[in-house]
């Protein structure tokens, strides 16, 4: 052996210290005795040899380098190294020399673990230009001169199986492409222990790789397990599974955090064998979620639509069809088989607007909705009944054989009284019914004789025709129901015509006024007098019901009650002069009271009158309290601090309320005439008006009493305190003309009244 040589990437170099050089000799003829002598050794070698010098040339092989590559020694001493490497290969030998030259150099027995001095892989080249592959290690030897050569020990590799690189290389990729996947991977074997997993697996499961480390798979399961909603089903498919070794799967699991993972599972074979199964998990959780996100976006969608579609032919408050699905629906039974009967019941609330004012907005639309719940019962089930807007309701018949009976029923489903809010409610309505062919009718079924032929007329006109005879039902006097008749559209020309003339009338100065005394019987004379409107149309005196009412829709009634006032004031001056205590009343309607500037007005037209203001009594009407606005009640107030009066007129009709009184700004009652009525012989037992007078006294009001007309009612309401009366038994309302015969009169009643009464008798 060399002494002092060393191992230089496994080979064996003579110390350079002592200018030994490598021994091998250059011919076979050296080699003598039984154990190979360093020149044997090398020609025995069986991988090649060759030394190489710096420039590249060959400087010296052996026996196996000329077999390997084909050549005689002579050719190759002497040669470029080169020569015997493919293409692609040709420096491969040169830069292991410069790095194990490197190495030497600083100190080589340090280095043996630097990678780039070892052996490369790289093709030789024969001679006879075929090529194999093959492994070259070098060393270094460097001469006493110090010239460094290599020697380099190629060993052919064509015997090595061929897959072991594609192996490593597909093991490379495979572990590569395991790490890359958004899938997280687990492999377990047949035994049920864990044989692999990438990081994927363990970061979306969570499973801290210590957990791992420690092979206790079962602390694995178990923490899967806990984050997982169904557990049992998860245990239960893995079973199944290992039941069937063969078996592929594919199913969802849902976690308790609300996430969703893909589970797929198919056995690991080698070679046919299954040895194992893989389980691929992938987070479809983002997926999911937004898939449920369209799925519900659909749903909504759906439900949206078909509300929509809904809504579009619904009445919102009462769930009625609406104004749109009844037209549609008239058009298609107008449009019909000849002698398809249809009748349109056209209907609206009385005085519903008062329930608005006095209940409020909720309690009118409660009141509607109960109206729509009774309209149906009245109906068959196929028969449209639609609101209309406001409270105007319509039911639609088509080939009804009743549509009276119908009519009737439904007047008569409002007699059973309205509970809203614990008030008691008994509304009314009035109802239109306009009806076209019918071909087996009587006569009576049918409008007019006019026209029997349906096509004649559209459905504009039938419910036109409804409206009007709706109209005559509350000309009539409300809670009724009435057949169109022709002449009834004269009713409603005529409407229209006394609008346009009392315009006229209050342009021309054509509204009068006529007084009625008010007497008092405490003091037994006259201490008031109510001017009230009077128009006289060609002739003939239009009464206020319908000229009021008239003059409140075209906003008339502002310039009539200025009108009144100013006359009053003027044609009563002188009587009120007389005594500071005596008043005039004028009645105010709620129309009036919505001008901003009522009471300005008002102080203003007294005060141009020479009135004092103490001398004005105002009557309005308890629906004014429930406007919306409060400045009704600032008006009236301001008015009050003037020392204008204010009357609260009618009372007891519509839907008055003792218990509301308190808190108004007003400083009588005025009993309406249908209590006063109820008094017949005087001796009756009427707790009402006990009551009414009773709690007015009690609030601190002063009570009349309209519309007395007999000496019974006149003593039944002196009994009772009554503090004024007035009605036709003192006088009637008179034009100032006549005014003081009757206030003479009214005087005369009451003295004879006081004159009779016997003093605490009932
Ligand atoms: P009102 O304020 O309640 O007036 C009393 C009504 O009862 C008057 O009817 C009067 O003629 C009538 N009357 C008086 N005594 C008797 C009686 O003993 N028996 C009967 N059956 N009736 C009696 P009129 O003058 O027809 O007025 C009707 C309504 O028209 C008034 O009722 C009032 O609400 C309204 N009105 C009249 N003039 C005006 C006005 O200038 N402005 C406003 N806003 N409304 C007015
Ligand atoms: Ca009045
Ligand atoms: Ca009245």
């Amino acid at each position: 052996m060399i002494s002092g040589g060393r191992v230089l990437n496994g080979w064996l170099v003579s110390d350079v210290h002592g200018g030994g050089r490598v021994t091998a000799s250059s011919s076979p003829e050296e080699t003598s005795g039984a154990v190979p002598g360093y020149g044997d050794l090398v020609e025995s070698s069986p991988d090649a040899l060759l030394v190489v010098a710096e420039d590249g040339a060959i400087l010296a092989v052996n026996a196996a380098a000329e077999r390997m590559f084909g050549y005689a020694r002579g050719e190759l001493v002497g040669s470029d190294h080169r020569l015997l490497l493919a293409e692609g290969y040709r420096n491969g030998l040169q830069r292991l020399f410069f790095n194990l030259r490197r190495d030497a150099l600083a100190d080589a027995g340090t280095d043996a673990g630097e990678t780039d001095t070892a052996p490369v892989e790289a093709y030789g080249l024969r001679r006879d230009g075929t090529e194999f592959p093959g492994e070259v290690a070098g060393s270094i030897f460097v001469s006493g001169e110090g010239t460094a050569s290599m020697i380099a020990a190629v060993r052919d590799t064509s015997h090595r199986p061929e897959n072991e690189d594609s192996l490593r290389e597909a093991m490379s990729l495979l572990s590569a492409t395991l790490e890359s996947t958004a899938d997280g991977i687990l492999v377990v074997s047949s035994e049920g222990e864990i044989a692999g997993v990438n990081n994927q697996f363990l970061t979306m499961w969570g499973i801290p790789r210590e957990m791992l480390a420690t092979g206790d798979d079962e602390a694995v399961i178990g923490f899967v397990l806990d984050q997982l909603r169904d557990p049992a089903q998860f245990i239960e498919k893995v079973e199944a599974l290992y039941a069937d070794p063969m078996a592929e799967s594919h199913d969802v699991l849902e976690f308790r955090n609300g996430r969703t993972f893909e589970r797929y599972s198919r056995p690991q074979k080698v070679a046919d064998q299954v040895v194992g199964r893989v389980w691929s998990f992938r987070d479809v959780t983002a997926a999911k979620v937004a898939q449920d996100r369209i799925a519900r976006a659909m749903e909504d969608l759906a439900a949206q639509s078909a509300q929509l579609t809904a809504l579009a032919f619904q009445d919102g408050l009462t769930g009625l069809s609406n104004r749109q699905l009844f037209n549609d629906r008239l058009g298609s039974a107008l449009a019909g088989p000849a002698g398809t009967a249809v009748d349109v019941l056209l209907l609206d609330l009385d005085d519903f607007k008062e329930v608005n004012d006095i209940l409020g907005h909720h309690a009118g639309d409660q009141m509607l909705i109960e109206v729509g719940r009774r309209l149906r019962t009245c109906v068959r089930p196929d028969d449209v009944v639609a609101r209309l807007g406001g409270d105007e309701f319509v039911v639609l018949l088509v080939n009804s054989v009743e549509p009276e009976a119908v009519a009737a029923r439904i007047v008569d489903s409002l007699r059973v009284p309205v509970w809203i809010d614990g008030t008691m409610l008994r509304p009314s309505l009035s109802l239109g019914l306009a009806s076209i062919g019918g071909a087996d009718r009587d006569s009576e079924g049918t409008d007019a004789a006019t026209d029997t032929d349906a096509d004649s007329v559209h459905a504009s006109e039938l419910l036109r025709r409804a409206d009007v005879a709706m109209y005559a039902a509350k000309t009539a006097g409300k809670n009724r129901y009435m057949r169109f008749r022709p002449e009834m559209m004269k009713a409603l020309v005529d409407r229209n015509d006394l609008e346009a003339g009392l315009r006229l009338a209050v342009d021309n100065g054509q509204i009068a006024v006529h007084y009625q005394p008010i007497v008092s019987p405490g003091r037994g004379t006259v201490t008031q007098v109510e001017a009230l409107a009077r128009w006289v149309r060609e002739g003939a005196i239009v009464p206020p019901q319908q000229f009021i009412p008239a003059a409140e829709r075209s906003g008339l009634i502002v310039e009539i009650g200025t009108e009144v006032l100013l006359r009053g004031g003027t044609e009563l001056k002188p009587w009120l002069d007389e005594d500071s205590s005596r008043s005039l009343a004028v009645n105010v309607s709620g129309v009036q009271l919505q001008h901003g500037d009522f009471a300005e007005l008002v102080l203003a037209v007294t005060e141009s009158c020479g009135v004092d203001p103490h001398q004005l009594i105002l009557e309005v009407t308890e629906s004014v309290f429930f406007e919306d606005d409060c400045h009704v009640i600032q008006q009236l107030m301001s008015l009050r601090t003037a020392g204008v009066r204010v009357a609260l007129d009618d009372f007891g009709t519509g839907f008055s309320s003792l218990g509301r009184l308190q808190g108004l700004p007003v400083d009588t009652l005025k009993i309406d005439q249908s209590f006063v009525s109820m008094i017949h012989t005087g001796t009756e037992q009427l707790p009402i008006l006990n009551a009414m007078i009773g709690m007015a006294h009690g609030l601190g009001l002063t009570v009349t009493a309209e519309g007395v007309e007999t000496a019974a009612q006149a003593g039944y309401l002196m009994n009772l305190d009554c503090d004024s009366l007035q009605g036709y038994l003192f006088s009637a309302p008179q034009p100032e003309t006549a005014l003081q015969p009757a206030l003479d009169k009214a005087a005369r009643a009451i003295a004879a009244l006081r004159g009779a009464r016997v003093p605490g008798s009932r």
